[in-house]
């Protein structure tokens, strides 16, 4: 058994799948990401190679929380619990390799302002022209990006705020991780939500919609709650 049917018929004792299930390795991935891609003959799960240097018990719990998403189950397993445990700490000891001066700034307010400066810099990195994506944070590579649609001139002084915002909600996601339920993630729980609202300028979120207006005259406008995804695996 490969550990794709192991984690399957561990998680699922009473099913059985029809289908091929294959698991892979690819460099084509940030650190520690993966995803599930199915057919109706086959299951193929690629996971970044990092993940080869790691225990096969908590690889079973990555590959069974993407069965939960496949199948749209709530459950939990104890390999699920050994991966969300390792994903949320992983990360803490990642390599920080890419960086970027505005970034880097931007990162060296918010720390100072609302970490005591206590956040350990993260691997910072532009993302491609997007509103619906305006940022994120990976768990696992230890990265927030950040939509370039933020870049702006050096004497921008709103959008310098509006980036310092989109930084402090994903450093908020790096230093308070996530809780998870029944093999789920919850990622803006309501302590999460109060914490973002310690931003120093209380209308931030009626400008940024503004400033989203004016820039997407011919993007359709993203409607605020969709526009955080966090890229978990
Ligand atoms: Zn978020």
């Amino acid at each position: 058994m490969n550990l794709a049917e192991r984690a399957f018929s561990e998680l699922f004792p009473e099913k059985k799948s029809s289908r091929q299930m294959v698991v892979k390795y690819s460099r084509a991935f940030n650190a520690y990401n993966a995803n599930v891609k199915y057919t109706a003959f086959s299951m193929t799960f690629s996971l970044s190679r990092q993940w080869k240097k790691v225990g096969s018990e908590i690889q079973i719990g990555l590959i069974q929380s993407l069965l939960l998403k496949v199948y749209k189950e709530k459950k939990n397993t104890i390999n699920i619990d050994l991966y969300n445990k390792f994903i949320k700490s992983i990360g803490d000891y990642s390599e920080v390799t890419e960086s970027d001066p505005v970034l880097e700034q931007s990162f060296n307010r918010v720390n100072e302002k609302y970490f005591y400066g206590m956040l350990d810099k993260p691997n910072l990195k532009w993302g491609g022209n997007s509103f619906s994506k305006l940022g994120t944070y990976e768990y696992g590579a230890n990265m927030v990006t950040i939509s370039s649609i933020f870049k702006a001139r050096e004497d921008d002084k709103q959008a310098e705020e509006l980036l310092d915002y989109i930084m402090y909600h994903e450093l908020l996601h790096k230093k308070h991780k996530f809780s998870t339920k029944n093999g789920r993630s919850y990622h803006h729980t309501k302590h999460f939500r109060e914490k973002e609202k310690a931003f120093e300028n209380p209308n931030i979120e009626d400008e940024l919609k503004k400033f989203l207006n004016r820039k997407s005259i011919r993007h359709a406008f993203t409607p605020r709650k969709k526009s955080w995804i966090m890229r978990f695996f």
